[in-house]
């Protein structure tokens, strides 16, 4: 169980205080944003609605830390961070039931979020811990020699400020914050607002491990109302974000000159030849279609089969679709609720503008309150939205094709670039047509997803800028400081090249 006395100071009653200079705060807006349990409409909490002179502060107090942060040896930050993951993994059951309240996770997928972060926290200490330089000799080039040396090291960037999404709130922006600190920054974090309860507690898992009070912040409030302010603040020296690509988009207009790493939208899509293994297809598209509703960035979000497989791809599909659960997430269904009444009603339009344009539905298309049943589309055509808009939601579109170079030419007329898949036997053909998608990962005979968390993780187009995976966050988190040695040619060692007998 969750056991400090920073419990208290969290939180008054429902309302969840925002946490700066290493103190819980009250917004002196007065005001606050309900956060309503998706499934049953139970209200879980209330967050801070933070006013602009509290953000300004908030950047302000991390800016002040950054040098006593940045001067902290990198081994003492390394142990920190792994105090941070042995509480995070300790904690992982009450978090993860808030997490399940909040966003309607089923609970064991709930916990599992949890857990991997606390993985991550620890494979970024176990990573940062091996942290070199580089050095480099002048006389590679010509008219210079090894008398000019370079050395170079990493430094941090500064005050970098993380923001999440709703679909792993807690995940994605532990998957911040840990190389973020690891480098040397101050943070300032800003949650999802839903989902921005069980995110509040690393408040408490950091000052618990020992991060100092000042170097780790959080901000709450809607990002439609403090967004741009937050991005636009001189004191944010870099800024990561996971998110829809509309609102990347909106961010990397407003940061101007601030680096970014950009983890945005998709529209994955499986590719499945005639020969391929249509047992392990079936469960990697229906897995991948449907955990969580759907709502993940690299959720399969089409499928193009070749035509000898496709009617019995689809019946396939369908049979396991069938049996998927639907219900309370508490009860760990497959099948939940959507985030709001909005995207669900969002996803039907999506459905609607199909079946009207002669898709055929093969099962679903049934809502209850928050809940869409797991819905299949055949015959999707190219004039229909489905086949280019990301649902975010349980419903899976069929594009039939009739060669590699059509489903080639689907895949990446897409405005997303950020995973694809190829099922088939013949790995010298996947391979080729993985070397023509322009995505930032291919799964070969296994469905789209993030991880293991050391992996390059990376979208293309509309997806994705930069690149994120332990060691490409903490490179993209920090940057190199490079020292020159000029010698003097005085102590030149002169030795002749002789020749042999
Ligand atoms: P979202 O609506 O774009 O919100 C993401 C975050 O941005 C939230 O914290 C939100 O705050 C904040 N925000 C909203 N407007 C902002 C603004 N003007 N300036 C700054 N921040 C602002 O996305 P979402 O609905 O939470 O997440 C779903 C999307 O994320 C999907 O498109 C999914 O594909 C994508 N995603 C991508 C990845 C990936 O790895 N590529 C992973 C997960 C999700 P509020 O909550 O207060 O609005």
């Amino acid at each position: 169980m969750m056991q400090t006395t920073q419990f208290e100071d969290m939180k008054e009653g429902l309302d969840y205080k925002y946490y700066c200079e290493g103190k819980w705060k009250k917004s002196t807006s007065g005001k606050t944003i309900p956060i309503y349990n998706p499934y049953n409409n139970e209200l879980v909490g209330n967050i801070q609605a933070c006013k602009k002179e509290e953000i300004d502060r908030i950047i302000q107090c991390a800016r002040d830390n950054i040098e006593c942060w940045k001067d902290t040896p990198l081994n003492e930050r390394v142990d920190i961070l792994r105090k941070a993951a042995k509480l995070i993994r300790d904690w992982a059951e009450p978090l993860g039931q808030k997490l399940m309240k909040e966003i309607g996770k089923p609970i064991k997928s709930a916990i599992s979020e949890i857990v991997r972060t606390a993985d991550i926290f620890e494979g970024t200490s176990d990573f940062a811990s091996t942290l070199g330089g580089e050095t480099i000799m002048g006389d590679a080039f010509e008219g210079f020699t090894r008398e000019k040396i370079s050395m170079s090291y990493r430094v941090p960037l500064g005050v970098v400020l993380c923001i999440g999404p709703f679909n792993y709130p807690f995940n994605l922006t532990g998957s911040k914050i840990a190389p973020a600190l690891v480098a040397g920054n101050a943070v300032v974090m800003k949650p999802s607002t839903q989902g921005a309860i069980t995110a509040l507690h690393y408040g408490i898992i950091l000052q618990e491990a020992g991060v100092p009070p000042g170097v780790f912040n959080i901000v709450t409030g809607r990002g439609s109302e403090i967004g741009d302010h937050l991005i636009g603040n001189s004191g944010i020296d870099m800024i990561a974000f996971t998110g829809s690509s509309e609102t990347g988009k909106s961010l990397a207009r407003t940061a101007g000159m601030k680096p970014l790493l950009l983890e945005l939208g998709g529209k994955d899509a499986a590719i499945v030849l005639d020969d391929a293994n249509i047992e392990l297809t079936v469960k990697s598209i229906v897995s991948g279609a449907f955990s969580f509703s759907g709502q993940r960035c690299t959720a399969v979000k089409r499928v193009l089969p070749m035509p000898k497989i496709a009617d019995k791809l689809v019946e396939m599909v369908v049979g396991e679709t069938l049996k998927l659960s639907v219900g309370d997430p508490e009860q760990n269904n497959t099948i939940g609720p959507l985030i709001s009444s909005k995207q669900c009603d969002f996803v039907q339009g999506l459905i609607d503008d199909a079946l009207e344009k002669g898709a055929s539905l093969k099962c679903g298309n049934k809502r209850e309150g928050n809940i869409l049943w797991p819905t299949v589309l055949d015959n999707i055509t190219t004039d229909m939205r489905i086949a280019w808009e990301e649902p975010f939601g349980p419903v899976l579109p069929i594009l039939r094709i009739n060669s590699a170079e059509e489903a080639i030419n689907i895949s990446n007329k897409s405005e997303y670039g950020l995973q694809g898949m190829i099922f088939t036997e013949n790995l010298d053909l996947a391979f080729n047509i993985a070397q023509e998608l322009e995505v930032g990962t291919v799964q070969i005979n296994g469905k789209s997803s993030r991880g293991p968390d050391h992996f390059p993780f990376l979208g293309t187009k509309s997806s994705g800028l930069g690149t994120q995976g332990i060691k490409y966050s903490i490179e993209a988190m920090s940057r190199p400081k490079a020292v020159v040695m000029n010698l003097s040619e005085k102590g030149k060692l002169v030795r002749e090249c002789k020749a042999g007998e």
